[in-house]
């Protein structure tokens, strides 16, 4: 047997340089995390190369006695994690990521071309949430259901639940799906409810941005009041790439059931077990209290960067933030989220352009998208995202002042520092 780089030194040199990449930038994508060595050990272990499709107990191959234990350890975790009351409340732990959890929830829950109301991309929502474009259904959940949109207002960036109610009247959805990627404030989840209810349709709340805050109790839970909850297990809640889909169980008796068959047969063959171990690794440290600590800690960071940015007189979006995020609009100052992200880029800060409200082109958004989960990751606190956010501002001021002057200058000089000159010559063609 040969380590990974003795068989293969050219994928083993990749790894070398990710990993450097990883912590010699400052990782600011909000949908991102470091995950522990734990976990990474559980998720590249043994467990890799178990088929074990079915449930514990259930299996359609031999050989589980101990990728049952681990699959039902991992349901008590996640049941554990979230305070949740194993006779109110199931999980299935196999979803290969949020967006498959997603598509198995709905598969669950409605049938095809059963309308939907998610929040809207531009407006902070998920892909997987019903997008469509003017031009095509380019996601299953739009080609799959009929899917109208709910927005947020765009002068203050917040949910229009009103106009949410009115067009619920109208289009009368039998879903409707709360969360997002890109909305930095806390769901109003009764009211949701009440809107549900009075259209006889499901709630999903998909809390894969924040799940890891609501487990430390720093987000409201959606659990009181939602039919559904489903998540990725790899950004707050600081996991492996991967989903979960949380069920009740006392509201419809066979609601178990077809989340189960939703994900395998449905939607999914045979549980990635090495993942579903290294979930099992996350959930366990998402219950400590060491955890509480650092969901408080990534929400603390937001505010301070929140406040820096403040500071220098910059929007964003809904004028702060009550999570891991901000929403940055640079439409005010005349740059692009393309323009920013790029230079960002060129000074190893890594953040993601993102449309912001009001913005009427997917391919040109006017903001970026901030996060603090991986830099409280590293143990960074607010004096220190506080230095980060002015290495934000010296970007902006950059980038505006490039703007300004012919022939870009002051770029070039900032990208040759940063970046050596290959790499620095092909962005300033870019930009
Ligand atoms: N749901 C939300 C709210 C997300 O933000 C994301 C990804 O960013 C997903 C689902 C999809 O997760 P995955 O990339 O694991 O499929």
């Amino acid at each position: 047997y040969q380590s990974l780089a003795e068989a293969d030194p050219e994928v083993n040199k990749l790894i070398e340089q990710e990993t450097w990449r990883q912590f010699s930038g400052l990782e600011l994508i909000a949908s991102e995390n470091l995950t522990s060595l734990a976990v990474m050990e559980a998720n590249g272990s043994i467990f890799t190369n178990k088929y074990s499709e079915g449930l514990p107990g259930a299996r359609y191959y031999g050989g589980n006695e101990y990728t049952d234990i681990l699959e039902n350890l991992t349901r008590e975790r996640a049941l554990k994690a979230f305070n949740l009351d194993p006779k109110v409340w199931g999980v299935n732990v196999q979803p290969y990521s949020g967006s498959t959890a997603n598509f198995a929830a709905f598969t669950a829950l409605i049938n095809p071309q059963d309308r939907i109301m998610g929040l809207g991309l531009p407006d902070g929502g998920h892909l997987t949430h019903g997008y469509y474009t003017a031009k095509k259904k380019i996601t299953a959940s739009s080609v799959y259901f009929q899917s109208f949109p709910y927005r947020v207002d765009p002068k203050t960036g917040i949910i229009d639940y009103p106009q949410l109610e009115t067009n619920a009247n109208l289009f009368k959805p039998r879903l409707v799906v709360c969360g997002g990627s890109a909305y930095p404030r806390d769901w109003d989840y009764q009211r949701l409810r009440k809107i549900a209810d009075a259209q006889g349709a499901y709630l999903l709340s998909d809390m894969a941005h924040i799940s890891g805050l609501v487990a430390a109790a720093e987000q409201n839970s959606p659990f009181e009041y939602c039919d559904v909850v489903t998540t990725t297990t790899h950004k707050t809640l600081r996991g492996p790439r991967a989903g979960l889909i949380f069920f009740r169980k006392d509201k419809e008796a066979d609601l178990e059931a077809r989340v189960n068959a939703a994900v395998f047969p449905a939607c999914q063959g045979g549980p990635h077990n090495n993942t579903i171990a290294g979930i099992a690794v996350a959930l366990k440290q998402a219950a400590a209290p060491e955890f509480k600590q650092y969901a408080k800690q990534v929400r603390a960071n937001a505010a301070a960067m929140a406040a820096v940015l403040f500071k220098h007189g910059y929007r964003l979006q809904t004028d702060g933030t009550e999570n891991h995020l901000i929403l940055w609009d640079l439409r005010p100052i005349g740059l692009t989220g393309s323009k920013v992200e790029k230079i960002c880029d060129a000074a190893h800060i890594t953040l993601n352009k993102n449309a912001v409200a009001g913005d009427t082109s997917a391919l040109v958004p006017g903001g970026v998208r901030i996060g603090t989960s991986a830099l409280t990751s590293r143990s960074m606190v607010e004096s220190d995202v506080e230095q980060v956010a002015e290495f934000l501002h010296r970007v902006v001021q950059i980038a505006l002042k490039t703007q300004e002057e012919a022939g870009s200058k002051l770029l070039k000089d900032f990208v040759k520092a940063y970046e050596g000159q290959g790499e620095a010559s092909k962005l300033i063609v870019e930009l």
